[in-house]
């Protein structure tokens, strides 16, 4: 059965207990080995975590139906149990001490191809979890094809095929104000109602097409209250919330994206005004918000309002990532900010996205295009892609 680490959240309310076992060591180890994990991502991918104590260097090979990951300066941990899940690549994983390096195994089902730089990541510690490396894959032609590979398929046996569709997980996108809310407008007339109500419907599509399940929170221009569209999240059992939105500010030449998660305290000025100015939209609807507020307090414990605090953490870093790799451009200061945002609060872990300023001449005709729109969905959909929905 698989899990996701909402379901698990709900469930448990779990920490992401790890556990720290060192080994006696023959040499001096800098690094050590803290947990091996494996995980079913959208489209079918095997997701590899190797959780290490320090940032690991590491090489990747792939020799007949495995992938070895060599990890230097690290001690094996024998008493460590990887956590394999079903319906993977990974029939099981061995370490072996090579020296001073730490050699990790994992057999495989199937061959695969050699990991793109983009299914590989790198996380930092989040704190529930140490330093990650992400490995993204799925059955596809040996790196060794050719004649060897076709002796090899010959002398194996084909492994019983269990036809267990995979979990899709879910993302509900909201697009921020709408009908008597227009959100901000651009001197040229744009207004933030429509612009993001575009990208949501594009973005929506296009993350269909990549095996998540998705619904919009508006799909016309309806003004919605902000505890409805947090309720949206909840009914649907998200597993990410994305509300996008653009931003308006007093100098004309600020432009570029930001990226928010929830918090009671804001990080900054700009961003508790941000908050004000998005929150106000529900004095236009006399939203009653206490009530619902505390409702979904009341649901989740401090470990689990944590839990989803990290994880959202962990998305908007991965996006604001993302937007900067897309060489979409940042707003100064911070990619990932935080503020008191009454429509992120819910017990799914999600991010508010200030996609650019319509405040900006130059930008607000920007985000008028399909092109860059197109750049934006783009962008969020790999973001959604590198989530960690499962480990
Ligand atoms: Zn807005």
């Amino acid at each position: 059965m698989k899990v996701s680490r909402r379901t698990l959240l709900k469930l448990t309310g779990f920490g992401f207990a790890a556990t720290i076992m060192l080994p006696r060591m023959a040499f001096a180890a800098r690094n050590s080995l803290k947990s091996l994990r494996t995980g079913v991502q959208p489209g079918n991918k095997t997701r590899l975590v190797v959780e290490m104590a320090a940032r690991p260097s590491y090489t990747l090979s792939y020799p007949n139906n495995q992938l070895v990951i060599n990890i230097a300066n690290t001690a094996a941990n024998k008493s460590l149990t990887p956590k394999l899940a079903a319906g993977t690549l990974v029939k099981s994983i061995s370490q072996t001490q090579v020296g001073d390096r730490l050699q990790i195994t994992a057999n495989l089902n199937k061959p695969i191809s050699q990991i793109p730089k983009s299914q590989i990541m790198m996380l930092e510690p989040n704190g529930d979890n140490d330093y990650r490396l992400v490995l993204d894959f799925s059955a596809g032609a040996s790196v060794a094809a050719g004649a060897g590979a076709a002796t090899t398929a010959k002398n194996t046996v084909p492994a019983k095929t269990t036809t267990t569709p995979a979990k899709k997980y879910v993302v509900v996108i909201d697009a921020g104000h709408g009908g008597k809310d227009p959100g901000c407008i651009g001197k040229g007339g744009t207004r933030e109602k429509d612009i993001v109500l575009s990208v949501a419907k594009k973005l929506r599509v296009k993350l269909d097409a990549n095996g998540f399940k998705t619904y919009l929170t508006r799909g016309d221009d309806t003004y919605l209250k902000l505890s409805e569209r947090a309720a949206i999240a909840e009914r649907r059992k998200a597993d990410l919330f994305l509300s996008l939105h653009a931003n308006a500010n007093p100098s004309r030449a600020m432009k570029g994206f930001s990226i928010y998660t929830l918090s009671e305290k804001a990080s900054d000025e700009e961003a508790r005004k941000l908050a004000e100015s998005e929150n106000a939209s529900d004095k236009i609807g006399l939203d009653d918000w206490t009530g619902f507020e505390k409702d979904i307090r009341f649901a989740l414990s401090s470990l689990q309002q944590h839990a989803v605090a990290e994880m959202s953490e962990e998305y908007a870093n991965s996006c604001a990532r993302t937007f900067r790799g897309a060489k979409i451009e940042q707003q100064p200061g911070p990619g990932v900010r935080h503020a008191p945002f009454a429509v992120l609060r819910s017990t799914v872990p999600g991010a508010l996205l200030e996609l650019g300023h319509l405040s900006n001449g130059a930008e607000e005709k920007l985000l008028r295009t399909g092109a860059h729109q197109d750049k934006l969905v783009n962008a969020i959909v790999r973001s959604v892609k590198n989530y960690n929905f499962e480990v």
